[in-house]
């Protein structure tokens, strides 16, 4: 492979790549044949028989769609610790078994189990209205069908009157968010409304908040006031975080003992504000079921194509099943979960007796800091050491664009030889940004990249699913693109594929700076640090 040079830290798709590769390296013989690959805008660039196998069962006799049904409509989401990832974990058993691939369960902790019921809110004075609501996850539920005044915490508390207004909340609905001036989407706002509209908006919004965090005393709100909220008793908090999008909130947990946690839309907690601002006092009717299971075991579930030449060398493939608890996690991440678990099908069948071992992770509790995986990396040292490359996909629905070189120098020869057996139609629109910066947050490709292993991010564009699904109340079946997910199961499979075969092993060297700049703060991104893997609840 050449020497990384400047250039090389410009980001590049499969079609320049594959130029730029067969300019520097490549002999005549491979020059003609990738010349012939660009001319004839030719599906595959390789007469590799398993390539076109994979092809064929991955996007011909794709299973993504019944896997997705009930994986996303039958079992739903997958809160960690639930009784639903519980029973999602055997389904993903019976599948692997169904297909002849060794699968095995993990035990690597504990976690809490919560199952919400039935949730209904209802607005029946000033007149009828049925919210729209989502329970904050481990919330205690209600004590049957409650009724009560809406209140809003009092301008100029201070650390005495505050005392005072605890007193007077019990069985109330709190509204605990700042309210929302308009729920639209900024993208149309901004289309559609003039410049200066736009502007007063915003400027409205800030006002609104300045107003809120004075009234709710923010500023020195801590968990404590939290708890003396909950210990006021009132019937629920009820809270709202919108994502930005129409109909969009994102849905999180509650420390609450005693008040149901409640996530109100944009638009109902917005007209709650009003009337209670205007003194018109909105009367709310709730049942909210919820119940404390314990605390359970906790599982990642492993599966794995033993290798025949090189087993102490590892391919790992990986996404996590759990996902939060209001929607049904189907970009955060079914997707991810169904693109793996398709990859291992096709494997299966094109490559089963693969040269270095394959083995899928289907992790647990990413959602509560990447808690399965970090356990994976901490109980498989061996895996660690022998891994040749670890794919982890996480960010929704729509093609892989983009795959970031993590700073790790010798993985951008292999990762070119790789993406070019994936047929042109796949890559051309793959950006791989080699050697890429070091990149810290996101997923649990961190919990391996942290121990200096190459592990990457096979990514989709970000935008929409953080504006539209992430975490949200709308991240359901209807939103995957299919034939996205039907390619990038193939084309992981065909990457997983190609890192079994690779004759050498993928090197561990990473960039120096002044490669690993943080573009947000300016100075070196530091190499992530390993986190313990936290395998209990607090
Ligand atoms: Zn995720």
């Amino acid at each position: 492979m050449p020497a990384i040079t400047p250039d090389d830290l410009i980001p590049m798709n499969m079609t320049q790549m594959r130029s730029r590769y067969a300019r520097a390296v490549a002999p005549a013989a491979m020059l003609s044949v990738f010349l012939a690959t660009l001319c004839t805008a030719q599906t595959f660039p390789t007469d590799d028989p398993v390539i076109r196998q994979m092809w064929e069962v991955g996007i011909e006799h794709s299973q993504t769609e019944s896997l997705a049904h009930t994986l996303l409509d039958y079992y739903g989401p997958r809160l960690a610790g639930s009784p639903n990832l519980a029973a999602s974990q055997e389904w993903l058993l019976e599948r692997y078994e169904e297909w002849g691939v060794p699968v095995r369960k993990e035990e690597y902790g504990t976690w809490t189990a919560w199952q919400q019921g039935i949730l209904h809110l209802d607005m029946v004075e000033p007149r009828i209205r049925t919210l729209e609501v989502r329970m904050l996850a481990w919330s205690p539920g209600s004590d049957g069908t409650v009724e009560g005044e809406v209140v809003l915490p009092p301008e100029g508390m201070t650390s005495d009157t505050v005392v005072d207004w605890l007193a007077t909340i019990r069985g109330k609905f709190v509204l605990w968010s700042a309210p929302e001036a308009m729920c639209r989407a900024s993208q149309e706002l901004e289309k559609y409304a003039r410049p200066e509209t736009v502007e007063k908006l915003e400027e409205a919004r800030m006002a609104t908040r300045r107003a809120w965090d004075k009234r709710t005393r923010t500023s020195e709100r801590s968990s404590e006031w939290d708890a003396a909220l909950d210990a006021a008793e009132p019937a629920a908090v009820l809270t709202s975080y919108w994502s930005g999008g129409w109909g969009v909130n994102r849905i999180f947990d509650t420390s609450n003992k005693n008040a149901v946690g409640i996530d109100v839309s944009c638009e109902d907690y917005g007209l709650l504000y009003r009337l209670a601002d205007n003194g018109e006092t909105p009367v709310l009717r709730m049942t909210a079921e919820a119940q404390d299971l314990g605390i359970v075991p906790q599982f990642n579930v492993i599966a794995e194509l033993k290798g025949n030449e090189l087993p102490d060398e590892y391919v790992l493939l990986g996404g996590h099943l759990d996902s939060w608890h209001s929607a049904s996690g189907a970009t955060d991440n079914g997707t991810g979960t169904i693109t793996m678990l398709e990859a291992m099908r096709i494997l299966k069948k094109t490559y089963p007796n693969p040269r270095r071992t394959i083995v899928v992770g289907h992790w647990g509790a990413e959602e509560m800091g990447l808690i399965g995986s970090s356990a994976f990396r901490e109980d498989h040292p061996e895996v660690m050491d022998g891994l040749q490359v670890a794919f982890n996909q996480d960010n929704g629905t729509w093609r892989f664009e983009r795959i970031e070189g993590q700073g790790m120098l010798d993985f951008s020869g292999h990762i070119w030889r790789w993406m070019t057996a994936v047929p042109t139609e796949f890559s051309e629109h793959i950006v791989l940004e080699m050697p890429g910066v070091q990149n810290n947050r996101g997923s649990d490709h961190v919990s391996f990249l942290c121990a200096g292993a190459p592990s990457f991010r096979l990514q989709s564009p970000y935008d929409e699913y953080r504006q539209y699904t992430w975490h949200t109340n709308r991240d359901t079946y209807d939103k995957i693109v299919f034939d996205d997910l039907k390619e990038n199961a193939t084309v992981a499979a065909m990457l997983a594929y190609m890192a079994s075969e690779d004759p050498e092993r993928v090197g561990r060297s990473r960039a120096l700076l002044p490669i690993a700049i943080d573009p947000r703060t300016g100075q070196p991104r530091l190499w992530p640090e390993c986190r313990q893997a936290r395998r209990e609840p607090r």
